[in-house]
């Protein structure tokens, strides 16, 4: 067993360091308030090769694996959640066309995430069905040579600046409820999509989130992904790559947390010494390290069993949940050192604080991870 990096891999890490250091902080803040990507931002991340980063060769990607990703995304997180967010899921999805679409489909879809500026999302959630994903009403009726859609998904990311979405749609009702769905691609600027932005989220603000409408939105059925009545298992697949790349997020989020409170505390004096020296706070900065540190290792595991091929979907939720619930911790407690100077936007880390709680929440909630882990040990609850 060898814990360290291979060179390649170090180099990886260290290349999004840097860039996430001297690209995100000039536009991080404002980004923020605006609830608006840096366009040009992103067009830098794309050419360094950031931006799916996993896309294989033969479609302009880099083919690295989902724990290169993972480091790329932990670098980015450390500096700046939103950005990162906004920056790295332009891909989002495109997991799911590497392992089912045709070869045709692959060259239309992948090539412009990396090559031309396109960006894609992926719409699953439903106003009224978010964690029960088969409960998704949106429907795909088969006419001709076209399917014609109808119904409405919330909170999907990107849809406001997409230029394809795959959508989440019922093609089959009469069949048992897991298969009853497909993955259909819709481009956006098909007559019948509209999507309206959401404004004012808590955290990421950076990253686009809108609610979408389909009203008899017509794509001739060679946008279906894959097979008919697979989009359930497709979409595990999916969560299981996206879970992997929330664990990042969750370890890079607590990191750069703990390093703008360790800054903090070295700085800031109380009672004639620097708060860095009081032991209740030099203990809490030790539990920190350790929740991130066990957090990565975990993570760093459950990304392997998806790059060996061996994909562990017992392991993975018990990563996700874990880092999610550290960067949360990390963050609050990261905050709670600067005193009332972390209350203000001005510090980063009350941007961090509002930032993590997304973790928690999308790509399965902690109380969905934790329902994985716990029928993996004891069966379905009857
Ligand atoms: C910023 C952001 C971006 C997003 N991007 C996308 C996207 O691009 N595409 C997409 O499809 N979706 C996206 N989502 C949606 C996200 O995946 C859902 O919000 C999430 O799956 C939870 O669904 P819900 O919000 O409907 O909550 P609900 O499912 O209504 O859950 C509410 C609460 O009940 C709990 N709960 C539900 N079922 C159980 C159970 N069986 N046992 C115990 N507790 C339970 C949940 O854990 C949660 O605490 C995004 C969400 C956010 C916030």
């Amino acid at each position: 067993m060898d814990f360290k990096l291979s060179k390649e891999q170090q180099d990886i890490k260290l290349a999004a360091r840097e860039f996430a250091e001297g690209e995100f902080p000039p536009v991080a803040k404002e980004c923020d308030q605006k609830e608006a990507l840096d366009m040009a931002l992103l067009e830098k991340a794309r050419e360094l090769g950031f931006v799916g980063s996993y896309i294989p060769e033969k479609y302009g990607g880099f083919g690295l694996g989902f724990f290169e990703k993972a480091l790329i995304v932990e670098e980015f997180w450390r500096i700046d959640p939103g950005l990162s967010q906004a920056v790295i899921s332009t891909t989002f999805g495109a997991e799911i066309i590497i392992d089912h679409a045709s070869e045709e489909q692959k060259k239309k879809y992948l090539t412009p995430l990396v090559e031309a500026k396109a960006i894609m999302g992926t719409a699953i959630t439903e106003p009224d069905a978010g964690s029960d994903v088969t409960s998704a009403q949106t429907t795909a009726v088969r006419d001709g040579d076209e399917y014609v859609i109808n119904g409405s998904k919330m909170f999907i990311s990107n849809a406001t600046l997409a230029d394809y979405i795959m959508v989440f749609c019922k093609t089959h009702p009469e069949a048992p409820r897991q298969r009853q769905y497909s993955l259909i691609m819709v481009e956006t600027d098909r007559a019948g999509y509209q999507a309206n932005k959401l404004k004012d989220k808590l955290g990421i603000r950076a990253a686009d989130c809108a609610e979408v409408v389909f009203k008899d939105v017509r794509v001739p059925t060679t946008n279906l992904i894959g097979r008919e009545q697979e989009g359930f298992g497709q979409i595990l697949g999916l969560f299981n790559r996206e879970r992997i790349t929330v664990c990042a997020q969750g370890v890079g989020l607590a990191q750069g947390a703990l390093e703008q409170a360790i800054r903090h505390i070295k700085e800031r004096e109380q009672f004639g010494k620097k708060i860095a020296s009081f032991q209740a706070i030099r203990f809490k900065v030790a539990e920190m390290a350790t929740l991130i540190e066990a957090g990565r290792s975990l993570y760093y595991r459950a990304a392997w069993t998806i790059d060996s091929g061996q994909e562990d979907h017992g392991l993975i939720a018990m990563a996700k949940w874990y880092c999610a619930q550290n960067a949360v911790t990390v963050a609050q407690e990261a905050l709670q050192m600067h005193g009332g100077y972390g209350f203000f936007n001005e510090y980063d880390i009350a941007r961090f604080y509002r930032d993590c709680k997304v973790l928690e929440i999308y790509e399965g909630t902690k109380e969905v991870e934790k329902v994985i882990i716990s029928n993996n040990l004891l069966g379905k609850a009857k």
